[in-house]
This record gives C-alpha cells, sequence and structure tokens, in this order.
C-alpha cells in the first residue's frame, strides 16, 4: 500500500508525517501547478468545485509516481463538500484509474466503519500507537500555521527586501526531506526561530487586512495566486480568517475552550447570518465583522467561482461593509483567472486602504 493525500495548501506537511511515524509509505502529491489543474480540470464535469478538480489532479500526479491508495477527509454539510469523497471516487473509477480509495467520514452512527478504515490506513499499526501519531500530527499542523503567521507578520516590516520569502521557500524545499514527526516538528521549530529573528523595520506601520472565503481557496497558494505573498510585498500584515488547525480543532477535536471561542466568534456575525450553509460562509461573515470591530483596515474575500455558499456570503458582506464604514472587495478565482488582473485589484485595494488611512491620521 503507497498512500497518497490533497496537496491542499501545507496540508501535505502533517499528512505525510502521519504516515511517516506509521511506517506507511506516502507519496506526496507534487506541488499544485498548471498541469495539476488541466489533469483535474479534464476528467471533472466543468460545474465541479476547483478544490475537486485540482484534489483530483493530485491523485493522478501521485499515482504516476506509484500511489495505489487515496486516503480523503469525508465531509458532510449543505453544499458540494458532502458529496466530495464519494464523487472524487466515482470520477475516479469511471476514468479507468484504479485506486483503491478511503474516506474517513465523520463516525455518524456507526463509528466502527471509521475505525475500521483507520485502521486499514495505519498498516495495522497498534490503537496507541495511531492514537500518537494523529497526536503529533496535529501538533505539526498547529505549528506550521504560527510559522506561516510569523512569516505574515514579517514580511510587510522586514528590514532586507525579500528575506521572508528566502526563508519561507527554504522551509517549503526542505521540510520534506524530514522523515516522522519528531524530526519534522523540529525543523518546524527551527524555521520559527529563524523567522522570529528576521529584523524589521520599526518605522513600518503596515496597512492590516482580514482574508476570508473558502478554506481551500485560502490555504492553496496556487488557487490564490499566492495572495498572501502578494499583499505582504504591497507592505500589508495579512490575517487569515481560518486555517488548518483551526478545522483540526473545530472537527477533530475535543478541545472545550476552543469550542468555546469558535462559538464566541460565530456569533458576532449572528445579525447577519445565523445559520450553517455549508462551507464556511458564516465563519467568512463573522470574521468580516469581528476584524472590522478590531479596527483592521479592511478584508478581502476570496472563493471559487460557482462556490455556493461563498456567494451567499459575498451578497451579505456589501451590509456589513455599508453600515460599518469598512472596506471590503471580493475575488472570484477559476482556471481562467489572469494574474495580472487579479494583481491590479489588489494594488487598488491597497492604495484605497492608504488614502483612508493617511486621512484618518490627518483628521485625528
Ligand atoms: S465550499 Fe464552495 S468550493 Fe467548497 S465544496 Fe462547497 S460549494 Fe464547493
Amino acid at each position: 500500500m503507497i498512500i497518497t493525500f490533497p496537496h491542499m495548501g501545507r496540508v501535505y506537511i502533517p499528512a505525510k508525517a502521519l504516515f511517516d511515524d506509521l511506517g506507511v509509505q506516502v507519496v506526496v502529491p507534487p506541488p499544485v501547478s498548471k498541469e495539476t489543474l488541466e489533469i483535474g480540470t479534464r476528467i471533472s464535469p466543468e460545474s465541479a468545485c476547483l478544490p475537486l478538480k485540482i484534489n483530483l489532479g493530485n491523485y493522478i500526479q501521485s499515482m504516476e509516481r506509484g500511489a495505489d491508495t487515496i486516503v480523503l477527509t469525508g465531509s458532510c454539510g449543505p453544499c458540494r463538500f458532502g458529496y466530495y469523497g464519494v464523487v472524487e471516487q466515482e470520477i475516479l473509477q469511471d476514468q479507468g484509474y484504479n485506486m483503491d480509495v478511503v474516506i474517513l467520514d465523520s463516525p455518524g452512527k456507526d463509528p466502527r466503519i471509521l475505525l475500521e478504515r483507520i485502521r486499514k490506513i495505519s498498516g495495522n499499526s497498534s490503537w496507541p500507537k495511531i492514537v500518537r501519531a494523529f497526536i503529533h500530527a496535529s501538533k505539526i499542523v498547529e505549528k506550521t500555521d504560527e510559522l506561516i503567521d510569523v512569516y505574515l507578520r514579517k514580511r510587510p516590516r522586514e528590514e532586507n527586501k525579500g528575506e521572508t520569502n528566502l526563508q519561507q521557500n527554504r522551509f517549503e524545499k526542505e521540510v520534506l526531506k524530514y522523515h516522522g514527526s519528531k524530526d519534522i516538528l523540529s525543523f518546524i521549530e527551527e524555521c520559527l526561530e529563524e523567522a522570529e529573528e528576521i529584523p524589521e523595520d520599526p518605522y513600518t506601520e503596515p496597512l492590516r487586512i482580514g482574508l476570508v472565503g473558502e478554506i481551500y481557496t485560502l490555504i492553496e497558494p496556487y488557487v490564490n495566486l499566492d495572495v498572501e505573498n502578494k499583499l505582504g510585498s504591497l507592505g500589508v500584515e495579512v490575517h487569515r480568517g481560518i486555517t488548518v488547525d483551526d478545522w483540526i480543532k473545530t472537527h477533530l477535536s475535543m478541545d472545550r475552550g476552543y469550542k468555546k471561542k469558535r462559538r464566541a466568534m460565530l456569533s458576532k456575525g449572528a445579525d447577519y447570518l445565523d445559520l450553517c450553509i455549508g462551507g464556511h460562509a458564516q465563519e467568512t461573515i463573522a470574521s468580516t465583522v469581528h476584524y472590522s470591530d478590531v479596527d483592521m483596515d479592511g478584508v478581502i474575500q476570496i472563493l471559487p467561482f460557482g462556490c455556493m455558499p461563498e456567494i451567499v456570503a459575498e451578497c451579505i458582506i456589501p451590509t456589513i461593509s455599508r453600515e460599518r464604514h469598512f472596506p471590503a472587495m471580493t475575488l472570484t478565482v477559476d482556471e481562467m483567472t489572469g494574474e495580472a488582473g487579479y494583481m491590479t485589484r489588489l494594488e487598488a485595494f491597497v492604495d484605497l486602504l492608504e488614502q483612508k488611512k493617511g486621512k484618518k491620521y490627518e483628521q485625528s
């Protein structure tokens, strides 16, 4: 059994660590590229969500490198995400790809099915070993997100232009050389220390922008055209409305403190959207309200074309923006998104926020 999984931003790092610890061979899909998207688009229905197309591209690229088993998380909820696992499986079968697909669905009424599947992909490891591997993988998720947050804070403040990018590129290139959660974690810690040392220009006061929207689009740099890096290079400190760590703590952990904090967070958007309509639309609205409460300079929503929950959120955001005098912009991405137009919109938005901030200081 040689396992693969979606590349999905930096999810491949804890996923690899998990299977390394379990002694199971993996093929990490190559970073998402034009070729990945072309493969996925070729075999998917035109109306399928962009993340689904990219996942399929990931699996086929991994299969070409020797993988024979795909592990993916199942899903539930009112949007198309609820059918992801099964649809991906059927498309691969229809296209004649003979891969074993293991869907890790929520336990539902019969947790035995989930436990059997976990056992299967763990190479029949003992339960204590499986539990330890999952705990270590979740620690890697947490630390990776912490590291990314440091890069986001440093990029607009760095004294030597490009230093943060150099460090981040090195991290992403070298992390795959390490085997097992212990070594991967210590490499992340080392990168964290190094990132904290990046010298800052003490006179810089960057704009602060919150990124909200559909989770896959937010965490996968290829899909969002590396928006975090682009905004950072425009002198913006980026705050992320949702991260992989949030997703893990919401869906897989029993951390009561976090769940309480999350409920409080979601309640911030209750005046505008008070129920789950699928995806992360509720989080998008709550985070937009939260960013305006904490006096950020603006918010950018990013969604894949045709994403139902985020289209609803997109319709609500202008009301929040108007009522709270809070600048907001929406960017929709798909297979055809051109980098030049995207960059122009980001630059125009940042310009506008700079002017607004300048005026605020003139008046005070
Ligand atoms: S959240 Fe949007 S992109 Fe994701 S599955 Fe649902 S509709 Fe598709």
